[in-house]
């Protein structure tokens, strides 16, 4: 474990914030989130040095990706894929440029699929092997596996860089933003989408937030410090985004009370880690009784009310923030 002081303000005074565990990899260590009294960033602190973050990226989970789901069966967040990928694709598609685009962490590549649909020249990179090959040989995407380095592409190579739900992974955000604004063009746009640590239910719901995820995410950013990082760097920020669903699904506050049933040992322990999701391959569920499927037709209900009226008041789940160079 390593101690560090603030990415974004250089202070090495700090409060603790929330004490949380390790919930998908069955650990069960136990982390704390910090805030700085200087700028108010949330942080994990002390956090896993390089060489002990693997053990928190074991075995990769992309079932779609190792079953070689066929593109047309592929199924995100409980609706076809296009579904899920048009909305992330939302504030990309806004920008009103076709261009290059590079997204990092592209995971199996649906996103950069819709995109190059749509026109664009797209390029991803990935750590995840077995989801890289995917992207490259299922679907002819320029993809290569690893991880986001200085210098792997020529300066103003890209018309946009996005992160989807990757930024806050990130050791050392203040680097990447760096590389980010040499590889941008003139007009270059950065997208980022990150947990929202300001969020409604992460009030609620405290250490059992879904968006917590220890300790992958080193940095729980909200609208203010994800905002004064990309200031500091050069980035002004054109638009703020909330979403707290996605697509047929209402992932983030239905697995947040699933983690106080389990706090309460009243619902079963994940088996497998999460990240990847079943595709069609995988043993098919049993037919769920009718008693099931209205308790969850009723919770979803809910909870797109709630993150309905969350997201309006800058309260969601989750935030994309979309920043250009300064000076143009
Ligand atoms: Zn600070």
């Amino acid at each position: 474990m390593e101690t560090v002081s603030c990415a974004l303000c250089g202070s090495a005074a700090f409060s603790a914030a929330l004490t949380g565990k390790d919930r998908d990899w069955g650990s069960g260590d136990v982390f704390t989130i910090v805030k700085c009294d200087g700028c108010g960033l949330a942080f994990v602190n002390p956090r896993p040095d390089k060489n002990e973050l693997g053990k928190y990226y074991p075995a990769e989970n992309w079932s779609r990706a190792r079953n070689r789901v066929p593109e047309s069966d592929a199924i995100i967040s409980g609706a076809p894929w296009t579904a899920a990928a048009a909305e992330r694709a939302g504030a990309i598609i806004r920008l009103g440029r076709k261009g290059r685009i590079l997204d990092v962490g592209c995971g199996d590549g649906f996103l950069l699929l819709y995109l190059a649909r749509a026109g664009w020249d797209c390029y991803g990179v990935e750590p995840g092997g077995v989801a890289a090959a995917y992207a490259r040989e299922v679907l002819s995407l320029k993809v290569s596996t690893g991880m986001f380095e200085k210098g792997a592409y020529p300066a103003g190579f890209f018309s946009v860089v996005n992160f989807h739900h990757v930024f806050e992974h990130l050791s050392d955000p203040a680097g990447a933003l760096e590389e980010v604004s040499r590889l941008l063009d003139k007009d270059g746009c950065l997208v980022i989408s990150v947990p929202n640590f300001d969020s409604f239910d992460r009030r609620l719901f405290g250490n059992k937030w879904v968006g917590l995820k220890l300790p992958q995410h080193l940095f729980h950013y909200t609208r203010h410090t994800l905002g004064a990082f990309l200031e500091k760097a050069g980035f002004e920020v054109r638009e703020v985004g909330y979403r707290s669903y996605e697509a047929a699904d209402t992932m983030y506050y239905s697995e947040s009370v699933r983690h106080c049933l389990q706090d309460l040992g009243l619902y079963p322990l994940k088996q497998e880690p999460s990240g990847g999701e079943p595709g069609p391959a995988a043993p098919a569920a049993e037919k769920k009784p009718l008693w099931k499927a209205s308790a969850h037709f009723a919770e979803r209900l809910f909870f797109k009310s709630v993150g309905f009226a969350a997201d309006r008041l800058g309260l969601g789940s989750g935030m994309t923030v979309v920043a250009r160079k300064h000076g143009h």
